[in-house]
């Protein structure tokens, strides 16, 4: 059955044709596309690789990254229409978002913003086509929320480079053709490109996840790899490089859970009103269950509007990084407690895979930790308020 959307105080009024046909179009792939996978993918602990042609052909990679783009094949949509593409996507699943977020924001922005002209001719058309697969080094074992602490290093050797550390906690690692790869130098931490067969370089998978199961995942090692002077990003200088690929990927997701907590909000809706107990009435007749669904619709709605706005401020070249902690904080917290209350309401059905609500709990477990923890984006905030920085 197609998904109904969410839309209480008539936000779609809100959005234009334009993204309202792209949300549709969104919205019909993941019906017809992932739903009929997603469940047996999750449970067997695979990426539906067969969906990363057809997600390019629809142009959601890459797909806000602004007019420069076009010139690579990128479709150049708004902020608000790329946002309503990562909702629809997250509501099939985390793991789907994920790897577009990582293409789109981890790899095709710093290569489009940072990279030379060679860079960008050679790697965004096969990004944004889907033929080339990318992923984004930053964690570290010992270094997480944390990142000024990396140990990676790479040390200038004749007119190249040579890199040596580690990177743990890598979406699409293995399944990468090319990695961008953070380091410290001795001008400061760069990003460099790493192509997967480069001597040294190995990606070995995580596994045993009980979240983000239909998602690649992986540790980088990088053992004396020899890189040419053209692997390194000329404009990716200092960690604000790498902190302004977050921002553009925190953005994604600050929208894409939104997608999620629909999918939990839409189920124990529907549930509550056909399952029946006590005498045969629906247990969505109990105030204490229309108090949950009520709840759940609220901060819903809520989410919406925070995410439109900071759509609209980004299109208008006016969110900023405190502004995208916010949104990824707050969506993120009322999308998990959505799943939970999901999962309350489908009582004992709740913790199977016939429905959606445990797999988007577990998910966004993940969601919660990456892209800066829930705890790191409140000092965010509470630096933007206080002027006082509590981060040590
Ligand atoms: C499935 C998955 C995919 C990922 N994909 C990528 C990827 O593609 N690329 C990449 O580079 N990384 C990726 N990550 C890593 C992710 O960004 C890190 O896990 C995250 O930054 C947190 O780091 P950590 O796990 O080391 O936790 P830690 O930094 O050790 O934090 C542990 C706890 O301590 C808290 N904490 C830490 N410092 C403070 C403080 N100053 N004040 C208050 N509380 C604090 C945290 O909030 C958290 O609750 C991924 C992680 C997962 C799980």
């Amino acid at each position: 059955m197609p998904f109904p959307g969410v839309d209480y105080i008539l936000f779609d009024s809100l959005l234009s044709a334009q993204e309202l046909l792209v949300r549709q179009t969104a919205r019909r792939f993941v019906d017809e596309r992932v739903l009929p996978v997603i469940r047996d993918c999750y449970r067997d602990a695979v990426f539906p690789t067969h969906l990363i042609a057809e997600l390019a052909e629809l142009g959601f990679l890459g797909a806000n990254l602004g007019p420069e783009s076009e010139r690579y094949g990128c479709p150049a949509m708004n902020n608000v229409e790329y946002g309503l593409v990562m909702q629809e996507l997250e509501r099939g699943d985390s793991g789907l978002r994920s790897f577009a977020s990582v293409q789109g924001s981890l790899v095709m922005y710093p290569i489009l913003n940072f990279g030379s002209h060679e860079q960008k001719s050679r790697w965004l058309p096969l990004l944004q086509s889907g033929k080339a697969t990318g992923c984004f080094g930053l964690t570290e074992p010992d270094f997480g929320s944390n990142p000024a602490g990396m140990k990676t290093r790479a040390v200038r050797d004749g007119s190249g480079w040579v890199l040596n550390g580690e990177k743990t906690w890598i979406t699409n690692g293995s399944a990468a053709d090319i990695a961008v790869v953070w380091a410290r130098t001795e001008e400061g931490i760069q990003g460099f490109l790493v192509e997967r067969d480069t001597p040294g370089f190995t990606a070995t998978n995580i596994h045993d996840k009980w979240s983000m199961r239909a998602s690649v995942t992986s540790s980088l090692s990088m053992i004396d790899c020899p890189l040419p002077e053209t692997a390194a990003l000329p404009g990716a200088r200092g960690l604000k490089a790498a902190l302004a690929c977050l921002t553009q990927a925190r953005f994604g997701i600050g929208w894409g859970v939104i997608g999620a907590a629909m999918d939990c909000y839409e189920t124990a809706r529907s549930y509550t009103i056909t399952r029946t107990q006590f005498d045969g009435k629906p247990i969505a007749s109990h105030q204490l269950v229309q108090e949950k669904l009520a709840w759940m619709i609220t901060e819903i709605t809520k989410a919406q509007l925070l995410a439109l706005h900071c759509g609209r401020l980004k299109d208008q070249g006016r969110l900023d990084a405190a502004h995208v902690s916010m949104l990824k904080r707050n969506n993120v917290t009322i999308a998990i407690e959505c799943a939970r209350l999901s999962r309350d309401l489908l009582g004992a059905n709740g913790i199977t895979g016939e429905y959606p609500v445990m797999r988007h709990l577990c998910n966004l477990e993940t969601v919660r930790t990456y892209e800066g923890t829930d705890h790191i984006h409140a000092l965010v905030i509470g630096e933007r308020v206080t002027g006082i920085p509590a981060y040590r």
